[in-house]
């Protein structure tokens, strides 16, 4: 990494998201390389909101996105909501900015006016296709073809600019030339520029493309580093020349292109999440238009730690044995060249061990308010935040999800209602009866609820009588759980107290008398 850094200035990334949807894991872990680059390089990170295309644009999303990195932690240090000194940060407030690169380009003979109507688009996609070539694109073989700036004489162009026709300005691809550049994860690359078509730069209603308004942004943003997915590797050759063209190449950035996320059946995407049943947005996103709920990270029960943490090892590892990180250790040990160079394996089951070793390994303060809400909507008040938080201390190493502390410890909060009738039935009997009624005045006279009190009492009272300890154990937590789960049953009984346990015996032993 140290090569990409000589004789630069201060690092400043970029994450640019187009506001069109919920936020992939994907896009998160994007975000999450480009965040710990910055901060572990003394830089910083800008998140850019790369609007241009204004049909794809969807209320909500940029809100959505915010509150995604605010979720994981990732404060950008300029953005249009945190403001910065390159403001406006949301490029369709940029618009007035970007004719002129256009227009440059223009002038310096790297770029074209097209006045093609759709119909001429379509007829030209009717006349060139081939069986070899079953969608040609607007580029060098049919340019010449078309009603554009190269083919027109000066002076119709000039009429028909004045007459404000509806036109585009495209690149010029050049023929027959090899793009080149390095990348920090797939090293040298290398485009066949007459593989690639003349891209709009600068659309009919004068909004840029992503192509244009990208490396403008890039350039008049100062970016030094510019990581992204895989998928726009191929948009690279085209931005390099703009880069060649407008600036010389001068300070343009480093780029990554970050290896596809791998699902169950090739690239990981929405749809895998509704079909296997996990995940795959940061949190909840439900599209505006069709209402359509597609299930986060957040809801699921993953916390904010875990969910970094499995997304920075999804692709990179720093060469030892370590799995678990939490940010402040991500950004010390992060390194864009141990970043692999193919497509990681999205693993749900390993995603949940990320969350149930963070679950063990916080402190329950830093989620006690959440489970809390989620207690509250199962319709438990919670008064009593202290006892609240021994009960979570109890069962955290029970848990994977948070919302498994519900299960875990709902009992603490009502008695059972339902108990496991074939484990108790085939033991129940009049000794263990009498030994229950005993052991309730036992319990009513002592003088400590606490300190193994209630344990040590149980088993004298067991070795007076005779019985087996462990069958009247296992009753005793059905009695109390309504179930065979849950931590220590006399750590249960500590924590619940003395009334409440000698209600469940009392309560216990008439349903089991019934059984
Ligand atoms: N706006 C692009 C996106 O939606 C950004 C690609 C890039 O980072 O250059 O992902």
């Amino acid at each position: 990494m140290g090569a990409y850094l000589c004789s630069m200035s201060k690092v400043r990334v970029r994450f640019a998201p187009s506001p069109t949807g919920g936020l992939h894991l994907g896009g998160v872990r994007t975000v999450l390389y480009n965040y710990l680059f910055a901060k572990k390089n003394g830089g910083d990170f800008i998140v850019r909101i790369e609007d241009t295309d204004q049909t794809r644009f969807v209320e909500g999303a940029e809100d959505y996105i915010f509150n995604c990195l605010k979720w994981c932690g990732m404060q950008p240090d300029e953005s249009p909501l945190h403001g910065g000194p390159f403001a406006p940060y949301r490029q369709s407030e940029r618009k007035a900015l970007y004719k002129k690169y256009a227009e440059q380009l223009i002038n310096d003979g790297f770029a074209y006016y097209a006045f093609d109507t759709p119909e001429e688009l379509e007829k030209m996609r009717q006349d060139f296709k081939t069986a070899a070539n079953p969608s040609p694109q607007y580029d060098g073989n049919v340019r010449m073809k078309m009603r554009n700036s190269l083919t027109l004489l000066p002076e119709e162009v000039e009429k028909l600019l004045a007459e404000n026709t509806r036109h585009v300005i495209r690149i010029k691809m050049p023929a027959n030339e090899t793009i080149s550049f390095t990348d920090m994860i797939h090293h040298e690359v290398s485009f066949d520029s007459s593989l690639v078509d003349d891209k709009v730069l600068l659309k009919a209603d004068g909004m840029p493309t992503y192509h244009l308004a990208v490396v403008v942004d890039d350039y008049l943003m100062k970016i030094t580093h510019a990581f992204r997915g895989e998928e726009w590797l191929s948009s690279a050759p085209v931005h390099v020349l703009l880069w060649k063209y407008l600036f010389g190449l001068e300070n343009m950035p480093q780029w990554a292109h970050l290896p596809l996320i791998m699902g169950p059946s090739g690239k990981l995407s929405k749809r895998d999440g509704a079909k296997y049943g996990f995940p795959v947005f940061a949190m909840n996103w439900t599209d505006p238009k069709t209402n359509e709920l597609t299930e986060g990270f957040k809801e699921r029960g993953f916390l904010p730690e875990a969910f970094v943490n499995l997304l920075a090892v999804l692709g990179w590892n720093d060469g030892t044995e370590q799995e678990l990180y939490s940010m402040e250790e991500l950004v010390e040990c992060f390194s864009m060249d141990r970043v692999h160079a193919a497509g990681a394996k999205f693993d749900f089951e390993k995603a949940k061990w990320f969350n149930q070793e963070w679950i063990k390994k916080s402190g329950v303060e830093s989620y006690r308010l959440i489970v809390k809400e989620i207690f509250e909507t199962k319709g438990v008040s919670i008064n009593d935040d202290v006892y609240f938080t021994k009960v979570l201390d109890l069962v955290k190493e029970r848990c994977t999800l948070l919302t498994d502390f519900y299960t875990q410890a709902a009992f603490f909060y009502a008695a059972p209602s339902l108990y496991d009738e074939a484990s108790v039935k085939p033991k129940w009997d009049n000794d263990k009866k009498d030994f229950f009624k005993a052991l309730i005045s036992r319990y009513s006279n002592l003088a400590e609820w606490g300190g193994g009190a209630p344990e040590n009492e149980f088993k004298n009272l067991a070795t007076e009588k005779n019985i087996k300890i462990g069958e009247l154990q296992m009753i005793f937590r059905i009695m109390l759980v309504g179930s065979k789960m849950g931590p220590g049953v006399f750590v249960i009984a500590e924590t619940m107290g003395s009334a409440e346990t000698i209600n469940r015996i009392e309560k216990a032993i008439n349903v089991f008398s019934q059984f």
